[in-house]
């Protein structure tokens, strides 16, 4: 099906913004193809500028979870602009969003927000350095943990080695302090912690990692990481950017039982605006200028707009049982989409956390790095467009998660999953 206006846009665009988009995924570039520029959303469906209806996985990556341009947070956000969009002085809403995260997430007895993923993580391991006057970093191949440069390393095998650049323009300094190790294996990051004692500052980790397809922790990964960090005095940081109140109201770490010790938002606690937040231990967060010598600033940090938005999250969330209905809509499409690839025989693995779900085409579920790269990424482009041809948009990569919100139905999980099985017939 043709869509003359998004192609025209991407032409318009890419004159004047590399690949004509401001995040490299969004340009359909492991798909192929070209991406649809997307005019409004509303629930669980976003419309392109041709006029072509969508239900939505993608949920801007995550960030949406009660559905597009729900009511009540629209209200909340254009309430809080007539009142002001930003006053670089402090506001009655920071103070409420910082206290609405630390009574769902106990790990948080302080907290401060920032405007992205990128800067909560990129913060909490300036502080997690200062705190325990180390510089190593411990991180795993294919955990993403926004773009700055000492998290951009992610070369290596299950060996642990020292990180090289993962992209142009990051000095080996920036991040030869940083450690790649596989995701879900233990023995590697022990002998990490042997190799250089006295040097980790941090291990940081996506607790149910979604920036590789979807890859969960294996059991024991997590408290043994945990328990690792304690022998060695290193400090344990979870990204919970995408996981933290989409698997669960007291995140990851709330769901599976283990605590860390700092902690990085972002994603769904801005309800589709740009909000970060890293939290800790209040002796750790007290570090944090103007209290302590770790310096972090933001001129729009705790900007209304953001707060007022998250606030409605956390309201909404705390309203019902939403875990209950995002768990019980993921499954019914992991399971859907495993059946549906059995009756068309081709091989598919799927699972699902809250609001949080993913399939791959392999025959085993991948615990990895190279386990999800071993995925069939041709198949999952193919998919990809048949799917969207069938008005259902996933994003465009196979090394990305898949999310619902509280927007989405049976009525939308019965679609998909017709969907799919026509496509997935046709593919064989
Ligand atoms: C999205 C993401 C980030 C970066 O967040 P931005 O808001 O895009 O900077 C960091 N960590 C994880 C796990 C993410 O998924």
């Amino acid at each position: 099906m043709d869509h003359p206006r998004s192609r025209r846009l991407m032409e318009r665009g890419r004159l004047r913004i590399p690949g004509g988009v401001n995040s490299p995924v969004r340009a359909f570039g492991s798909v192929g193809g070209h991406a649809r520029f997307i005019r409004e959303a509303h629930g669980a469906h976003v419309t392109d500028e041709d006029g072509r209806r969508y239900i939505d996985y993608v949920a801007s990556w995550g960030a949406i979870l009660c559905g597009h341009a729900h009511p009540e947070i629209v209200e909340a956000v254009s309430a809080a602009a007539r009142r002001g969009t930003s006053f670089g002085a402090p506001t009655a809403a920071e103070v409420e969003l910082a206290e609405g995260v630390a009574e769902r997430v106990p790990a948080c007895e302080m907290l401060r927000l920032v405007n992205s993923g990128t800067e909560a993580t990129m913060s909490a391991l300036r502080l997690a350095r200062a705190a325990t006057g180390r510089a190593r970093l411990i991180k795993f191949d294919g955990c993403y943990h926004g773009h700055a440069d000492a998290l951009l390393a992610s070369a290596g095998s299950g060996v642990a080695t020292l990180g090289l650049p993962g992209t142009q323009g990051v000095p080996a300094g920036a991040v030869g302090d940083t450690i790649v190790v596989a995701y879900n294996d233990l023995a590697a990051v022990e002998t990490a912690f042997e190799r250089y004692p006295g040097e980790i500052a941090a291990v940081i980790v996506e607790p149910i990692a979604a920036n590789m397809g979807l890859v969960a922790p294996v059991e024991g990964f997590l408290e043994g990481l945990r328990a690792l960090c304690d022998r060695h005095s290193g400090l344990l940081i979870f990204d919970e950017v995408i996981c933290g109140f989409r698997v669960g109201p007291g995140g990851a770490q709330g769901r599976l039982g283990v605590t860390p010790d700092l902690s990085a938002f972002g994603k769904v606690i801005g309800g589709g605006l740009p909000i970060g937040a890293y939290g800790g231990r209040r002796e750790l967060m007290e570090q944090v200028a103007p209290c302590g010598g770790v310096y972090q600033a933001g001129t729009l940090s705790g900007n209304p707009l953001a707060t007022a938005a998250g606030l409605k999250v956390l309201e909404l969330i705390g309203r019902g049982e939403v875990f209950a209905g995002l768990d019980r809509i993921s499954r019914r499409l992991a399971e859907g989409m495993i059946e549906a690839g059995k009756r068309a025989g081709v091989p598919l693995v799927a699972q699902s956390f809250g609001g949080l779900w993913g399939y791959s085409f392999r025959s085993e579920t991948a615990r990895d790095y190279a386990g999800a790269a071993a995925a069939d990424h041709e198949r999952y482009a193919a998919f990809f467009h048949a799917m969207l041809e069938e008005g259902v948009y996933f994003a465009p990569s196979g090394y990305e998660a898949a999310f619902v919100t509280t927007a989405h139905t049976d009525a939308e999980v019965d679609q998909t999953l017709e969907a799919a099985r026509r496509a997935l017939e046709r593919m064989d």
